[in-house]
């Protein structure tokens, strides 16, 4: 699959809740390989940013799988882990505000999104067997990020009353600010 696979706001599947994964069969499996490159080749189109984490429906499979990749740093690891049926055991730490994007936002649009500092996450990996994390900071972020992809949820709409919080990634790679309306503009509120 390639970066045209993935679809962005308003696209209704995005505010749509995913099924859980009964069975982890080939499919399941072809389904991360389809994420696994759509991802990578949306980051060969994006000179300044890395394509972090992917949730399925996001390639419009509208299915509890997200992936993670493994080395945040490095564009040259392209390895993912793969999360089946993932959800937030609890949210702890702080409430901490930092720039967030998303695939699925277009317009190089980012927001400053509030999020716990702290998640406990438990999933299925790709064999099936339950993984318990205990993570923070940004890899916390991403996991509520992701997690809300399978509930309907895109970052944007932590932000609707929040009329500072968006901005905007120039030709150069730095975030600037852009207006509330400039944002919505773009469509990526529900109406
Ligand atoms: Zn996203």
């Amino acid at each position: 699959m390639t970066r045209d696979d993935i679809i962005t706001l308003p696209h209704p599947s995005l505010r749509k809740r995913s099924e859980r994964i009964h069975v982890i069969t080939d499919e399941t499996k072809k389904l991360i390989e389809d994420m696994r490159s759509a991802a990578l080749d949306w980051e060969d189109s994006r000179p300044h940013e890395i394509a972090v984490a992917l949730a399925a429906v996001q390639i419009n499979r509208l299915e509890r799988v997200v992936i993670v990749r493994a080395d945040f740093d490095n564009k040259g690891n392209q390895e993912f882990i793969a999360l089946i049926n993932p959800e937030i055991v609890k949210l702890e730490g702080a409430i901490v505000t930092e720039h967030e994007g998303c695939l699925s936002v277009g317009h190089q649009i980012y927001g400053a999104v509030p999020r716990y500092q702290k998640a406990r996450v438990k999933a299925l990996d790709e064999s099936g067997h339950e993984i318990r994390m205990k993570v923070s900071g940004f890899v916390a972020r991403i996991l509520q990020h992701e997690i809300d992809h399978t509930n309907g949820i895109c970052f944007v709409d932590h932000l609707k009353d929040t009329y500072d919080a968006f901005f905007k990634l120039n030709d150069k790679g730095d975030l600037e600010p852009v207006t509330y309306d400039d944002a919505i503009s773009t469509g990526i509120f529900r109406d």
